[in-house]
């Protein structure tokens, strides 16, 4: 299992490289700290500790920590949407800003809907089987960065493409016909 100075030292690494800094605020920082801990823990992967994860990875993928929304976030608002990453600015002034949620509604409507599915399993089965929440079926597509040629599989082009920065729009598809069952 992952230790939080582990996940301290990947956070702190990750802010380094992109010019932030973790949130000002001691006890703020290690309550998220905790929380990325906790959820790697519990699903394999760091969620973002602010929001409601499916436990499905591929309806989770843009929630996992760095988000997909960070970047945009941090150059809008100063911010992620947690306040664990924030720019230059907020951490000097230590004013965390009010960050809206970037997170298009149906994906966070999946994550309500797989844990409701996966409670009401758990209720009745009393954890017999494995949870299986609602088959829902994401259509995954062949992404690359027409800027640095980076490629990546999944539903949606990230934001920012994490090699070169540039933005969504500089994405294109690649035809592909595999679909992912959740
Ligand atoms: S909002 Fe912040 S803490 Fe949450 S996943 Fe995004 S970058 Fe991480």
């Amino acid at each position: 299992m992952i230790t939080v100075e582990e996940v301290r030292r990947r956070a702190e690494m990750d802010a380094k490289t992109y010019g932030y800094y973790l949130t000002p605020q001691p006890d703020l920082l290690q309550g998220f700290l905790d929380g990325l801990k906790t959820n790697e823990d519990r699903y394999g992967y760091p969620l973002c500790p602010c929001r409601l994860a499916s436990g499905i990875y591929e309806f989770d993928r843009d929630i996992i920590c760095p988000c997909d929304y960070r970047d945009p976030d941090v150059a809008q608002y100063g911010a992620c949407y947690c306040r664990l990453y924030v720019n230059k600015q907020v951490y000097e002034s230590q004013n965390l800003p009010e960050v809206p949620e970037r997170r298009p509604q149906d994906k966070q409507q999946r994550a309500y809907s797989a844990e409701t599915a996966a409670a009401k399993q758990a209720s009745t089965q009393a954890g017999q089987q494995k949870i299986q929440p609602t088959q829902t079926t994401v259509k995954k597509k062949l992404w690359y960065c027409k800027q640095c040629g980076y490629v990546v599989y999944r539903e949606d082009p990230p934001y920012i493409c994490p090699i070169c920065k540039a933005k969504r729009e500089v994405f294109a598809e690649i035809e592909s016909k595999v679909e992912f069952m959740g």
